[in-house]
């Protein structure tokens, strides 16, 4: 049977990423305040708390009822464009996981690019416009390929991880078209995008969650 990430592991993957936001709290300020206002740390962090403390209300039934719950949670608690950024990809990853009570390559693959598709209609930035749509479109592309050539679940999420990395680092080269960050215009050249680098560690926990 080909491998899959159940809702007890996604449910433990997602405490993972709480704690990952916690650890890199001021550094993802660090990245906003060389050309943006330095809260994206503190949002984040403020954000993830709330989702902690709602996963820990309880076991999950399904891996759409997890996700779920973190899309809520995110879209209530961070003001501005990253609740509704990453509250959107959580509700979107939820809603096409549906009430399965664990995802294959062919789920995660539907899931994220649902997830993609509903942050590029939200926040309208292009690849290229140096935010979290950069790091989010190579990973998925990524996974997409990594499916159609028929990969294993392990190798494919190996290769979302990559591409995800490949897209946050190339940020730091671009101009900034988008958010706060475009204001800085050529200033922005030279440093990677705040949202860039937690779009990669929200899709870092998706590429190690544990699985059977
Ligand atoms: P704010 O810009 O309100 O201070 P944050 O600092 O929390 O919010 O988030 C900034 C990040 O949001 C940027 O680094 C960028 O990646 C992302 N971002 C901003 N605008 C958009 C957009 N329209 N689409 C996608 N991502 C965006
Ligand atoms: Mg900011």
């Amino acid at each position: 049977m080909a491998a899959t990430i159940t809702a007890i592991q996604m449910h433990k993957a997602l405490i993972g990423l709480c704690d990952t936001i916690e650890a890199q709290k001021d550094y993802l300020s660090e990245l906003d305040g060389a050309i943006g206002d330095g809260d994206h740390g503190v949002n984040m962090a403020k954000c993830f708390r709330g989702v902690r403390e709602k996963l820990h209300m309880g076991d999950p039934s399904d891996v759409g009822a997890v996700l779920n719950v973190v899309g809520m949670e995110v879209m209530n608690s961070v003001g501005g464009a990253m609740g509704a950024l990453y509250g959107t990809l959580f509700m979107r990853l939820a809603m096409t996981a549906g009430n399965k009570p664990d995802v294959g390559l062919d789920d995660l693959v539907a899931m994220f690019q649902a997830a993609l598709e509903g942050v590029l209609s939200i926040g309208k930035a292009q690849v290229g416009d140096k935010t979290l749509v950069d790091t989010l479109s190579s990973a998925v592309t990524a996974l997409k390929t990594a499916a159609q050539e028929g990969k294993p679940l392990e190798e494919a999420l190996s290769d979302f991880d990559i591409a995800g990395q490949k897209g946050m680092a190339s940020t730091k080269d671009l101009l900034a078209k988008m958010g706060r960050a475009s204001r800085l215009g050529e200033r922005t050249i030279g440093h990677q995008d705040a949202g860039a680098t937690s779009c990669y560690f929200i899709l870092q926990a998706f590429a190690q969650a544990p699985h059977v």
